[in-house]
């Protein structure tokens, strides 16, 4: 017989949104699971390799991110390196690396995110992959969790979709959109002599950064995960056996990391209640549940409305980070960390609070938890600062 466990509050997948999802749910009083699938936390910022973490500000002496995505931010460099540039609120039209952001460690953004979890008396589960659920009418009841205790029945009050890829949508036949992928490479290597800056780690740790842009994936198959993996380390060999040589030899230059995770950007998102995409920044949303920045540009502020957390037939399922319902220009934005940080911190408020006779009243329950932590709901507001 299956084995189950109860909860309040299920989140499904440890990146950056999914820790947000059951800091915040639990910070409520809900007894909370994070299910993750591998043994760390973060995700694509952690096992992806990642190490930006994207502005929270305009860019224009603005910040517009706030709540436990700052906070995250500052826990990103405890155990080192990292800085915010001091001087960020002066600068106007300011470059990405000037404005509200820092470089963080993926080793110190593990050990960060855990003791947040631990700190907030999160139960966490690792190597417990999610392969399946139960549903009840219009509510999912249960998921089932494969680890070394066999097949497990997980069962809550309301789940949070934290997985990057929607799996939580596509298993309750939601129905889901999908992105366009190239080829990409982020991998740690020691290379003497390097400067501590935007793609170093620290003085002789380099980010090797490469891609392809012809080579695209989209909806990936199991077979082009495996495709992906071996051709972006093919082109490390290459690199290490042809390019680098003359310049370095395997004394002054060689692999530290390689990536755990394919480096997809965009895999599925919910086709929510509402959507979010192109030029909709600078755009009010009644139901806003806090703003994320262009990180490519300065000045443009996005609004994210709760709709695009909602799964229009499931009404205890909550999306967040780069599984929300957002297409075009809006997922360039929305699959970053800062908007996985705010729109977990959301979704885990939404399942926290989530009652089946006051679902009509659950958005704005979730802003007042948004405002009170901090967040600034709508865009204006937050340059009149
Ligand atoms: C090449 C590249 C460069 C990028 N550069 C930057 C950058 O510089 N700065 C920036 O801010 N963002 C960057 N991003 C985007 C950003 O890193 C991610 O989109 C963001 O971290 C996503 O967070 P998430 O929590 O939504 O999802 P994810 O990080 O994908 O987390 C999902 C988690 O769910 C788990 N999971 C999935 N399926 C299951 C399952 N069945 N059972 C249990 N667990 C499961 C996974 O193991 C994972 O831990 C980049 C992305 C790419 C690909």
């Amino acid at each position: 017989m299956t084995q189950q466990y109860q909860y309040d509050v299920i989140v499904a997948g440890g990146g950056i949104a999914g820790v947000n999802a059951a800091v915040a749910a639990a910070k409520k009083g809900a007894k909370t699971l994070l299910l993750e699938k591998s043994c760390n936390l973060g995700g694509l910022a952690t096992s992806g390799l990642i190490n930006i973490f994207l502005p929270l500000c305009d860019g224009n002496g603005h910040q517009v991110t706030f709540g436990l995505t700052e906070e995250l931010l500052k826990r990103s460099m405890i155990y080192g390196p990292g800085k915010v540039p001091s001087d960020w609120m002066e600068k106007r039209d300011a470059s990405e690396v000037e404005r509200l952001r820092c470089v963080f460690s993926p080793a110190s953004m593990i050990l960060a995110l855990e003791e947040f979890l631990l700190e907030n008396n999160v139960e966490i589960w690792y190597d417990s992959l999610i392969t399946g659920m139960e549903k009840e009418g219009n509510r999912i009841k249960s998921l089932y969790v494969e680890n070394t205790d066999g097949r497990v029945e997980v069962t809550a009050n309301a789940f949070v979709d934290s997985t990057g890829t929607a799996l939580l949508a596509k298993l309750v036949k939601e129905e889901v959109s999908y992105g366009k992928n190239v080829l990409s490479l982020w991998a740690l290597e020691y290379e003497g002599s390097c400067q501590y800056g935007r793609d170093r780690m620290v003085p002789d740790v380099n980010m090797l950064t490469r891609g392809n842009a012809e080579r695209t994936f989209i909806n990936p198959t199991a077979k082009d995960v495996t495709s992906y993996m071996v051709e972006t380390r093919t082109m490390m060999r290459k690199f290490y056996k042809e390019q680098y040589a003359g310049s370095s030899d395997r004394f002054t230059r060689w692999p530290l990391f390689i990536a755990a995770m394919p480096q997809f950007r965009k895999i599925a998102a919910l086709k929510g209640k509402g959507e979010i995409s192109d030029n909709m920044n600078n755009t009010y949303f009644a139901d806003s549940i806090g703003l994320v920045s262009d990180w490519r540009k300065s000045g443009p502020v996005w609004e994210i409305p709760f709709s695009t957390l909602e799964a229009p037939h499931t009404e205890n399922l909550f999306a967040s980070g780069r599984c929300i319902s957002s297409v075009g220009d809006a997922w360039e934005i929305t699959r970053c960390i800062p908007s996985a940080g705010l729109t977990g911190e959301a979704a885990g408020y939404a399942a926290a609070l989530y009652k089946a006779e006051e679902r009509n009243l659950l958005c704005g329950k979730v802003q007042s938890c948004m405002e009170e932590n901090g967040n600034i709901l709508h865009w204006e507001e937050a340059l009149k600062a």
